[in-house]
């Protein structure tokens, strides 16, 4: 053995070695970390030191066994194989690294084998044709050579321009790529000079020295490149949770914790802060409408507005909630200039929003306060202004309120009438009254409207307004409902005489209950359970329900009627009244509510305003109940103008079910004992 082939063979083992080192660190990171061009380089390596490795050994045993020799035709493609899938692996792991998009497990499967398949051909051809020893050599040695020494450098190439400015580890492996492929195309120079029967100079031949350090080089520039890597993904994936440790991600707006740092702050400064908090009050049912994309929308079009009001005002908006917006800054100024930027919110969320072609319907309502007024501490300020903005979302929709102390005691008495109302349930406080409704041609009792009554153990007699709003955020709005409802069909059941006409009930029912997608049903096994004729039953609901959600509020009106269950609109003309609503829900008819009835004898705007509702509803086949007449004035006004049903203290205020009986007995005695008006 030649002093050049004792070289060969120290350089093909050593470099095996460290390949297969390189290797093994390579299959270490990627259980670290995981990645397409970790596994690559790692299965690139360890051909690598596979093809060294068979090709030392075939070095060694060139001496013994003829070209043929299956062992070394064996060897040969052992290594050649490995040969091309270090390359393909080189190749396809280092642009793993850019490309947008990962490698699909068929292109990765494809390429290895496609690759192997070529290093297998590239042995076999002319492998038992002892006159082709040249074109075996060209194949087996001078291609690949070429192929990989071209495939080095171009990777060298590519990774120094797809990164210019890269850090050491990308521009050693680039120079350590470049090197290696030149080196091994100034091998496959020789090889050719060589064929070409010329003789290179003999010291080009330790150059291959160089391959060797250039793979230990570029197995370095890899790693170094890899944990820059990870260093850089690392300070990346701080700062994000950094950010978002200060920052809501969908506005980008500051959130809670952000808002309260420097709210409190600007409270230690001499001109105090303010704040004005807004809560979307109708994502709930956005939700439901229109899944959490429609919310996401409604809330950043909504941070949008609010932040431009901000701009205007000196404020600076925050998302300091799920639901919650705000507008907070130092130096308030004057309440007068707070009011007008809640006015200015209000104003910018009720302009239409759309989205995939439906309506997201905004609903919102603000709250102030003002340290240090109100509050000593962010905390504290944004307490008060939630209370503010609680107090003016139970006034209705789209309202603003300025935290005033007395707010304070209204939370605590809030806080005592729940617990009350608890304890009510469970007591049996509750009790309905029925107030007569009565038929506008002949005035006689066409039904009653339940309406509920709180026994109060220590304050006596409550109205509904007293404490209904209560029972939603205690979750106990559907229970009442239900026991309403059951209580006022057995009432009603009781009212019916054989061979007279039948008289209604009108139940009043919450949104919550309302837009159930089971209510029909649960109103038929009502009906059931007690026995009433579903036309004696009607269901009263307010306009609001069909505004947030007209499709739900229309399912629950068909299935209603279908059940011969009438259902009104309630306090018609108050809220939002849009005649829209009237065409695209089927009511039975509508109520008209108490302020118009009390208006039309003084204002004669009012009038015409009634009488063209008149002449809508009607024309729309609707009929048409004036609430709350209590004079004889009102009633005459509403009897000529065709109002086809009264009810009102007038003729009756609300009353126990023994008056109703009464009431009922008397009626119906007074009408058998009327003559009857001669033919
Ligand atoms: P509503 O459905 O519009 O009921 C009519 C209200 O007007 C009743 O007040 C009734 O007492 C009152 N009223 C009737 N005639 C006159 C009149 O001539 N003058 C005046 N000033 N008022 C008159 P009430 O009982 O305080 O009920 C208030 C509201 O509470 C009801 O308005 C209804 O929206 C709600 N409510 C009542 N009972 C229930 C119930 O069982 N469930 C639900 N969810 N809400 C109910
Ligand atoms: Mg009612
Ligand atoms: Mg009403």
């Amino acid at each position: 053995m030649n002093d050049w082939a004792i070289l060969d063979l120290v350089l093909y083992f050593t470099g095996s070695l460290i390949a297969l080192t390189q290797s093994i660190v390579f299959a270490h990171y990627f259980r670290l970390f995981r990645g397409d061009h970790l596994s690559l380089w790692s299965i690139s390596f360890l051909s690598l030191a596979i093809y060294l490795g068979a090709a030392g050994l075939s070095v060694l045993l060139l001496p013994h066994y003829p070209a043929a020799h299956p062992l070394r035709l064996f060897l040969s493609c052992v290594s050649l194989t490995a040969a091309y899938i270090q390359v393909a692996a080189l190749v396809m792991g280092t642009m793993a690294i850019w490309r947008t998009q990962r490698w699909t497990r068929s292109q990765l499967v494809g390429a290895l084998a496609a690759a192997s398949l070529f290093g297998l051909l590239t042995c076999l051809a002319f492998a038992f044709d002892p006159a082709a020893s040249g074109e075996r050599f060209f194949l087996r040695v001078g291609l690949r050579l070429l192929i990989t020494g071209l495939a080095a450098l171009c990777m060298g190439i590519a990774i120094a321009w797809r990164w210019p400015r890269a850090k050491v580890g990308a521009q050693l492996t680039a120079i350590a790529l470049s090197i290696y492929g030149l080196d091994l195309l100034q091998v496959f120079g020789v090889y050719v000079v060589q064929t070409m029967g010329g003789s290179p100079w003999s010291w080009l031949k330790y150059l291959g020295v160089v391959g060797l350090v250039t793979q230990i080089f570029i197995g370095y520039g890899l790693v170094i490149w890899l944990l820059e890597n990870e260093r850089d993904r690392a300070e990346h994936a701080s700062d994000a949770a950094e950010w978002l440790r200060y920052f809501d991600p969908l506005t980008g707006l500051p959130n809670r914790a952000q808002m309260l740092s420097r709210v409190n702050q600007q409270i230690q400064q001499p001109q105090g802060a303010a704040m004005l908090l807004v809560r979307l009050d109708n994502l709930g049912n956005i939700a439901v409408a229109s899944g959490m994309a429609g919310v996401d929308v409604a809330v950043l079009s909504s941070a949008e507005r609010i932040e431009e009001i901000g701009r205007t005002s000196g404020l600076v908006a925050a998302r300091p909630g799920a639901d919650h917006l705000a507008l907070y800054g130092s130096g308030p100024g004057s309440e007068s200039s707070l009011q007008r930027a809640a006015e200015q919110i209000l104003l910018a969320l009720a302009q239409p929003l759309f989205w995939n072609g439906r309506e997201l319907p905004l609903e919102a309502s603000v709250g102030i306060a003002m340290a240090p007024r109100d509050a000593d501490s962010a905390e504290t300020l944004q307490s008060r202004a939630e209370m503010a903005r609680a107090s003016a979302q139970r006034e209705g929709p789209m309202r603003y309120r300025v935290y005033a102390h007395d707010l304070d005691l209204e939370a605590k008495q809030r806080l005592e009438l729940q617990s009350e109302l608890r304890a009510a349930f469970a007591n049996d406080e509750f009790h309905l009254e029925f107030q007569p409704i009565l038929d506008g041609w002949n005035l006689e009792i066409c039904g009653f409207e339940a309406l509920i009554r709180w026994q109060h153990p220590k304050r006596g007699r409550l109205l509904p307004d007293e404490f209904i709003a209560e029972l939603e955020p205690l979750g106990l709005v559907e229970a009442l409902d239900t026991w309403v409802l059951n209580q006022a069909c057995l009432a009603a059941k009781a009212w019916q005489r054989p061979g007279s006409d039948p008289i209604t009930v009108a139940v009043n029912i919450s949104a919550y209950s309302f837009q159930r997608r089971k209510f029909a049903d649960s109103i038929r096994s009502m009906l059931e359970r007690t026995g009433l004729a579903p036309g004696c039953l009607e269901i009263e609901i307010i306009e609001s329900i069909a505004m947030g959600q007209p499709e739900r509020a229309g399912y629950s009106i068909d299935r209603l009627r279908d059940l011969g269950v009438r259902v009104m609109l309630d306090d018609f003309g108050t809220g939002f009244s849009s005649l829209k609503h009237l065409r695209q829900l089927p009511f039975d008819g509508l109520k008209i509510d108490h302020s118009f009835v009390v208006d039309v004898l003084v204002d004669s705007r009012d009038a015409a305003i009634v009488k063209a509702m008149l002449a809508l509803a009607h024309s729309l086949g609707l009929e048409v109940v004036a609430e709350g007449i209590e004079t004889a004035a009102q009633l005459a006004w509403f009897q000529s103008a065709g109002c086809d049903r009264l009810q009102g203290f007038h003729f009756h205020r609300s009353m126990d079910q023994e008056a109703v009986l009464e009431l009922l007995r008397n009626s119906a005695h007074a009408r058998s004992s009327r003559p009857i008006p001669a033919s």
